[in-house]
């Protein structure tokens, strides 16, 4: 084998997952458009796409069409060359899927739960793991990873520092389900992943700025800048769930008080609903018109208006994207948010801010940690080729 210094190592590495990313996202091409569009030469654009075969990453088909001379023979990402699972740790619940390499769900689990201990819901994530995984059709890779979403502030390495809904502190369970599994594990708080989630495959697939609203028992917010996932210098933005919309105001999960989540999550909506109440329930009720539950939707929709104005009027997104659990109740809250919008921004804002809510329903966080996993196999899969 002929010497390859590193400096060309770095570039064959880099060229591979350029050639391979074409394929992803151009399917079907063929390697004359890949050199064309890459400005690789020919004969190197041939070398990787025949190790891209080799490793069943992308596969051939037939003739393509062509106006004249021979018929090119076209690439396709082998999206079924390893799946995904993609958890989302709520407070309420806990959804697991799993995902062919483009992010498609071959099927998926639901769990409500109660008991958010943190061995409880250990179990359950791990059950739920095993149970995607026998159901995993047969491929080359098997399962490429696991990715988990957790309403908390989770550091670089993956540990969750705090998630004040759960009544988790310091926990490090990337390593516990590393072990336990054998497979790469990617954890990222909830309203992140549910932000790149939405930028991959929602609303916000053709927009630069995204601001997602991740409104369950508590609030999240992800916010995608000039089309990256902003995360601050540890990992911890986006907890604007606990900016403060009313000077020593309710009580918060937190330990302060006045926190927008306090008067605009579904905990809120709980809390000023009748006990025994649940958000199913409170929307069953709303469709029968009555007005005391329609009058409490109304006031969540307000608060969350307010906050979303601060939100607006401090990025000037392209979109704001409500999603998690109350994106259920969007008939009713749609309007009182817009018209809050409409009071608290500044008018060159309104204008061109868009405002959505998720057409992924509840799937934008396990969509967008799946997305991670299979982004680190694609990296690493090249990388490790390289390396040996
Ligand atoms: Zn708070």
């Amino acid at each position: 084998m002929p010497f390859i210094t590193w400096n060309q190592q770095v570039v064959k590495k880099n060229n591979k997952l350029l050639v391979l990313q074409m394929i992803i996202d151009k399917e079907p091409i063929s390697r004359a458009d890949i050199a064309q569009v890459t400005g690789l030469n020919k004969a190197t654009v041939s070398s990787l796409v025949n190790e891209l075969l080799e490793e069943e990453l992308i596969f051939e088909s037939g003739p393509g069409e062509s106006s004249g001379g021979r018929r090119p023979v076209l690439l396709h990402f082998n999206k079924v060359a390893g799946f995904a699972i993609g958890i989302d740790i709520g407070v309420n619940y806990i959804l697991g899927i799993l995902t062919d390499l483009k992010g498609e769900i071959l099927f998926e689990q639901n769990q409500f739960i109660q008991d958010t201990s943190y061995p409880t819901v250990m179990e359950l994530v791990q059950k739920m793991i095993n149970s995607l995984i026998d159901g995993m059709p047969e491929c080359r890779y098997g399962a490429v990873g696991i990715g988990i979403g957790v309403p908390g502030i989770v550091d670089k390495e993956g540990i969750t520092l705090l998630a004040p809904n759960l009544g988790w502190k310091n926990i490090n369970f990337k390593s516990e389900l590393e072990n336990e599994f054998q497979l790469p594990v990617i954890i990222e708080n909830e309203a992140n992943a549910g932000a790149y989630g939405e930028k991959r495959f929602g609303a916000g697939q053709s927009v630069q700025n995204i601001v997602y609203v991740s409104a369950g028992i508590g609030i999240g917010v992800g916010i995608i800048l000039n089309g990256e996932l902003y995360q601050g210098k540890n990992g911890f933005s986006g907890e604007m769930g606990h900016m403060i919309i009313k000077v020593d105001g309710k009580q918060c999960s937190c330990g302060s008080r006045g926190c927008w989540e306090a008067y605009a999550s579904e905990h809120a909506l709980l809390k000023m609903a009748d006990k025994d109440e649940t958000l199913e329930s409170l929307i069953d009720l709303a469709e029968e018109h009555d007005q005391n539950v329609l009058s409490l939707i109304e006031e969540i929709g307000s608060y969350l208006g307010y906050g979303i104005s601060n939100i607006i009027n401090t990025f000037n997104p392209d979109q704001v994207i409500i999603g998690n659990r109350l994106a259920k109740a969007k008939n009713w809250l749609e309007q009182p948010i817009r018209k809050t919008i409409e009071a608290h921004t500044l008018p060159f804002h309104q204008k061109e801010t868009e405002l959505h809510f998720s057409k992924l329903t509840k799937y934008p966080t396990a969509l967008g940690v799946s997305a991670f996993v299979v982004e680190n196999f694609i990296n690493g899969e090249v990388r490790q080729e390289i390396v040996l």
